[in-house]
């Protein structure tokens, strides 16, 4: 999620070669993703409703279901504020979160994914409908006052920790709205918020606005590489993958150049967000954002920030030596390394370890054997089989979905993971997870099982061969099924808390994770095979891909740690920002200089492109923070054997399986054996980048390499 920044390319499978259906040493799972779904006729007509809720035969089933969940939540808070119940308040509480989420996040989904309009239209009112149930129960005074009495005097029944730290998430989510204020601080906190959300998105709009200029502005060598508009040029992005400097160049100055009404945007926006903190008695936003994280105070992510800039600086000095010498190369002696030079020379690093594209990579990856690859990995850690499932007719929105079905070898089913892999007109251009149940245990000991969706944007597999992956989808592949499988195997008592409903800062932990998996020759050569002749790839072309991963480790982290400072500080005390009218541009230079090894170029203003700061606001850490934890289980648990069992088992058990049902810092600890401090997670990382930059030999011949 986190990390889906750049537009994801896809690579169409290379169709000139006739795809050998001969071959019968293929498992099912990779027959059944290398095969291009057909479209089925229902004869029966019996349809079972989109995943299989019985009123959605039809998009008129949200009313019912919108219905239906009003009466239940009735019921429930009559339930909660009677004084002879007799279940736990945290039960009482979960199944009123699990009746309106179960609707809210299935419309939600189908708001964005279903290609039929009545059923996008149908599912947006249900989505209005259960929002405006929730703000009802914002306001509930007799339901906030009989949580606020069990979290505070402990329940009439024996609760156990995971029942307090539940109800205690329960309580802090009714605060966030200020219903413990007095009327006048909460009806502001109502404006602030709103205030906050229309900020937000007008400032992400401003956000990707192209910028349009005269052309005569620009030299006119370089006018080609941009899109004319009349007399106009027009500069949509950044140009970074362009070999020609001058463009980058012209491209970043153009692109970043400060923006009054984006500036005037994103302080009014810092401005409200201090506000809602303040008046809901937080020091800084960052602190009440941080709540319940793994960080747990602002505090705690600047020392991790301060720890790791300082060890990283030399490392990424090291990088930067070595992109100046690539550009001095290129482009003469006397041209100074910028910004705008660190991604194109990244990318062109990494091309060189692979001395071949991405896509020649790709006949290696089919969609099948990277699916069989996820699945000879859960078998070998957890003892679980992901086995393509039949769906009933009506269950699916789209003809080429794939469900899964997630078995443990002892313990059954415990859940099903739709697969909407291919590309769609209309379909939101993002590799994302989606939750449309969560797990829980219900009355009777039953269990909920979890239904996820992981939703990619590959090429449709054509009838000349199969959807062929580059590495990087590969990778986005595994980070998209870790989330998957943390709802799958987090067997939690409450859905509140199961799998990735837990803190950001952790909720890519999982991910993460499964990217190291993804990166590991051993890992690769089980499943690595060519999608015509069944050849493994070649050991040489192995050590390549898993080499080019590595490449800049260092100066790319320094970026991401700039960009963690900087949000932390513009959602920090108001001083470090706004001291003697200082705007958010002064800031970021300052900030700059601090954490980030190359200079501010002057007159722009990269922060006003930076979207992330409203989605993540002071959370924008986060990715570091899962990558560091993520880094640290991967050295401690399976860097040694990625395959074993234990390992897995103690992850599972450890880790996973409590979802966010006690704290997570609590969580890392206990699973580690050591503190979760700024010291040890700097540790992991560095270790990570030390450790790869010892095994990195310097592609012959490069530049690089008569550098090193
Ligand atoms: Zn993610």
């Amino acid at each position: 999620m986190l990390r889906r920044m750049k537009p994801i390319s896809v690579i169409l499978s290379s169709s000139r070669h006739h795809y050998r259906r001969g071959v019968t040493t293929w498992s099912p799972l990779t027959t059944a993703f290398n095969t291009r779904p057909e479209k089925r006729i229902n004869f029966t007509r019996n349809e079972v409703g989109l995943f299989g809720v019985p009123e959605l035969t039809s998009y008129e089933g949200f009313y019912a279901l919108k219905e239906k969940a009003i009466f239940k939540t009735d019921d429930l808070i009559e339930e909660a504020t009677s004084a002879t119940r007799t279940r736990k308040m945290v039960t009482i509480f979960d199944e009123l979160s699990d009746t309106l989420c179960k609707v809210a996040d299935l419309a939600e989904f189908i708001r964005l994914a279903h290609p039929v309009p009545n059923f996008c239209h149908a599912a947006e009112d249900a989505c209005i409908s259960i929002s405006g149930i929730v703000e009802k129960l914002n306001t509930h005074k007799p339901l906030y006052r009989a949580l606020k009495a069990v979290v505070e005097g402990g329940d009439r029944m024996e609760t156990t920790d995971v029942d307090k730290h539940v109800a205690s998430l329960f309580l802090f989510d009714f605060e966030q709205c200020g219903i413990h204020l007095k009327e006048s601080d909460r009806q502001r906190v109502v404006y602030l918020n709103d205030c906050i959300l229309q900020l937000g998105q007008r400032f992400m709009a401003g956000a990707v606005h192209p910028r349009s200029i005269s052309k005569n502005v620009l030299p006119e060598a370089i006018r080609h590489f941009f899109s004319a508009d009349g007399d106009n040029i027009l500069v949509s992005g950044l140009y970074a993958d362009s070999a020609n400097s001058m463009a980058r160049e012209a491209a970043y100055r153009l692109f970043l150049y400060p923006d009054a009404q984006q500036e005037h945007l994103l302080s009014e926006l810092l401005k409200a967000r201090l506000q809602l903190a303040t008046v809901c008695g937080f020091p800084t936003y960052a602190h009440r954002a941080l709540k319940a994280s793994t960080m747990e105070t602002p505090e705690m992510v600047n020392e991790f920030l301060q720890t790791l800039n300082e060890q990283l600086r030399p490392r990424a000095e090291k990088d930067f030596a070595v992109m100046r010498k690539m550009k001095a190369s290129e482009c003469g002696a006397n041209m100074p390394l910028a910004a705008w030079d660190t991604p194109y020379f990244t990318s062109s690093l990494k091309r060189t370890y692979l001395q071949a594209s991405a896509s020649e990579y790709s006949p290696y990856f089919s969609l099948g054997a990277c699916m069989e690859g996820l699945n000879l990995l859960m078998n070998s850690l957890y003892g679980i089989t992901l086995q393509n499932t039949e769906m009933a007719p009506g269950e699916s929105w789209s003809h080429d979905i794939y469900k899964l079905a997630v078995t443990h070898e002892t313990e059954g089913l415990l859940g099903y993971i739709y697969c909407d892999l291919f590309e769609r007109q209309g379909k939101p251009n993002q590799d994302c997870h989606f939750t449309i149940q969560g797990g829980k245990v219900m009355d009777g000991d039953q269990y909920q099982n979890p239904i996820v969706v992981v939703m990619l944007n590959l090429a449709q597999p054509r009838w000349s061969g199969p959807t062929l992956l580059t590495p990087s989808m590969v990778d986005n592949l595994f980070h998209e099924m870790g989330h998957a499988m943390h709802s799958m195997l987090a067997r939690t008592e409450y859905q509140h808390v199961t799998g990735t409903r837990c803190s950001t800062d952790f909720a890519e932990v999982p991910s993460v994770l499964m990217e190291y998996f993804a990166s590991d020759p051993r890992v690769l050569r089980s499943f690595a095979k060519h999608f015509q002749t069944q050849e493994p790839m070649p050991e040489a072309m192995l050590e390549r891909l898993c080499a080019s991963k590595n490449v800049f480790a260092a100066s790319e982290t320094q970026l991401q740690v700039f960009y963690s400072a900087l949000d932390q500080i513009y959602h920090g005390p108001a001083s470090e920002w706004r001291g003697n009218g200082e705007s958010t541009t002064e800031t970021l230079k300052k900030v700059q200089e601090q954490y980030y090894g190359l200079s501010y170029v002057e007159n722009t203003a990269w922060q006003l492109r930076f979207s992330h700061l409203v989605g993540y606001g002071a959370k924008y850490y986060s990715y570091l923070i899962s990558r560091a934890i993520a880094s640290w289980i991967w050295q401690t648990y399976f860097e040694r054997d990625p395959f074993s069992r234990t390992q897995g088992e103690k992850y599972r058990r450890g880790c996973l399986a409590y979802g966010g049902g006690i704290p997570s810092r609590l969580l890392v600890s206990n699973f580690l054996g050591r503190e979760v401090t700024a010291a040890n997670l700097t540790n992991s990382l560095i270790n990570e980048i030390d450790t790869f930059s010892e095994r990195l030999q310097p592609p012959p011949g490069s530049v690089a390499g008569s550098l090193r």
